[in-house]
């Protein structure tokens, strides 16, 4: 049976939870049910992290545990769950999944199409990806359930696969991703059973849906260790023809400083609890491939605008083929790239006008990178600075003489 380890050696008290995490942990046992915090959270307070959300899993059918909140409701993605609204949180409740039967669905490569079939407490173990990620606690009891030695693991600083790593790589490629960004973000290191394999199966990344690929980017990309996530993806060799994406942020020399004070900065942001903007996010990392394609058509004697927004829409549309980057927010990279041209206009109405943009703060904030990066004169920057600083006739002094 999995091992019980008690809060003396574990040392997580309940009050680390949420309280609508415990609530809702504590409602489903009083009804006869088991039910426990599992997950990304139990792992993340095993690290002293502070869990972004907690998860609860449970031998409650998604309807008997409905039947036990008054405010929750069935959500039915690739398979179902419950959410429960306790106050402003919202606990994601799971019943055990067992393994998929025979007749899974599976594409040509082994990945699994559908898998919703419920199952007992050490199944739904063993279908967790990695061992630190199949951790149970029990609020009430104040135990952890431990099937697959994920407290150890942790403890060594491993991330090891549960099960064998080629056929769970086949199953879900995802997997690949979520090891490397895991590794990052918990400081692990990859089990070499778990890390040989990737070099060889990354391609498989390709069949993977891309709406599901953009929420795994978006995820590595804002977990605070972006920077360290790509740096751990290339060491697996995993970025080379995985996404066009990771080429070219990981494989322009000339690009890499921008990239760097791109997520370095991203990374500052998320640690200090601030809101990061996709659209700034992704500008950023397409900028030096969009870059080489603008100055390609100008060489080729294309005008510099709509140079610049032939290469905008090749590149987004490029990326659209692997990469679902929404449409709202491949709009959004659009109006950071476009007004850069805009902060060279320095005479008449327009410095005003581009002042008042709805999307300055995020195009000014992309100029100073590429500043910083040396891509652009600084003196741009700082003309920018004092025309903002200054007020009525100041303002108007700084002004070139229209050409
Ligand atoms: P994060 O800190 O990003 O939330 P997480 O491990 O909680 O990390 P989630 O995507 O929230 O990641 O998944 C919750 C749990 O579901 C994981 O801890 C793991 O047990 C399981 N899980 C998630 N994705 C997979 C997968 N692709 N294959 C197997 N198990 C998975
Ligand atoms: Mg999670």
């Amino acid at each position: 049976g999995p091992a019980l380890i008690p809060a003396a050696r574990h040392g997580i008290h309940r009050e680390r939870l949420s309280s609508g995490a415990r609530r809702t942990v504590e409602t489903l046992q009083q009804q006869g049910y088991k039910a426990y915090v599992v997950g990304g959270a139990v792992r993340d307070l095993l690290a002293d992290i502070t869990p972004k959300d907690f998860d609860v899993a449970t031998n409650a059918t998604p309807e008997q545990v409905r039947q036990c909140f008054r405010r929750s409701r069935i959500i039915g993605r690739r398979f179902q769950i419950v959410h429960v609204l306790m106050g402003a949180e919202t606990i994601e409740v799971a019943t055990f999944r067992g393994p998929h039967d025979d007749d899974t669905q599976t594409d040509a490569h082994g990945r699994v199409l559908r898998d919703n079939v419920f199952g007992t407490h050490a199944e739904d173990a063993a279908r967790r990806d990695f061992t630190v990620n199949a951790l149970y606690y029990d609020p009430v009891a104040e135990t952890i359930i431990d099937f697959h030695h994920g407290v150890a693991d942790l403890e060594q600083k491993t991330l090891r696969m549960i099960g064998d790593p080629v056929t769970r790589y086949r199953e879900d490629p995802v997997r690949m991703l979520r090891a490397a960004r895991l590794a990052a973000k918990l400081g692990l290191s990859i089990d070499p059973a778990a890390r040989r394999p990737i070099r060889e199966l990354a391609p498989l990344i390709e069949n993977v849906p891309p709406s599901r690929l953009f929420d795994e980017m978006l995820k590595l990309l804002s977990s605070g260790h972006a920077l360290r996530c790509l740096t751990q993806l290339r060491d697996e060799g995993l970025h080379h023809g995985l996404l066009p994406l990771l080429d070219v942020v990981l494989e322009q020399p000339q690009g890499e400083r921008f990239v760097e004070l791109a997520l370095d900065s991203t990374d500052r942001r998320v640690r200090e609890g601030k809101p990061i903007s996709p659209g700034f996010l992704f500008a950023t990392l397409l900028w030096q491939q969009t870059v080489a394609r603008w100055q390609k058509l100008q060489a080729a004697g294309e005008r510099p605008i709509p140079a610049l927004f032939v290469a905008m829409d090749e590149v987004l549309d490029t990326q659209a083929e692997s990469l679902a980057i929404t449409r709202r927010i491949a709009g959004d990279i659009k109006e950071i790239w476009a007004l850069q041209p805009r902060f060279e206009q320095r005479s008449g109405k327009r410095p005003y006008a581009l002042l008042e943009h709805q999307r300055f703060r995020a195009a000014w904030d992309f100029l100073q990178l590429r500043s910083e990066a040396g891509e652009i004169d600084s003196e741009i920057v700082s003309w920018w600075e004092a025309f903002m600083d200054a007020d009525g006739e100041s303002r108007a002094a700084l002004l070139q003489p229209p050409r």
